[in-house]
């Protein structure tokens, strides 16, 4: 008896590659999409502004305000 897979013989493993979150943007140094390294340049009152730095050279591509629930007052 011969059993024959049904299927692909690497087994998939679907969303285990969606926890990783690679984020890439287009690089003017590199004049080409890079993989980006997400990093914190500023704490607002209101939320933080991360700087995105390209992976391969380093330049600064990009930046994304990340706004925070604002914080309850307690009187
Ligand atoms: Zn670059």
């Amino acid at each position: 008896m011969t059993a024959h897979p049904s299927g692909p013989p690497r087994g998939g493993r679907p969303g285990d590659f969606e926890s990783l979150q690679a984020s890439v943007l287009f690089c003017n140094r590199c004049r080409a999409p890079q993989p980006v390294r997400e990093r914190l340049l500023l704490v607002l009152p209101d939320g933080e502004l991360n700087e995105y730095l390209c992976a391969a050279c380093g330049a600064s591509v990009g930046s994304r305000k990340v706004t925070a629930p604002p914080p309850l007052l307690v009187r």
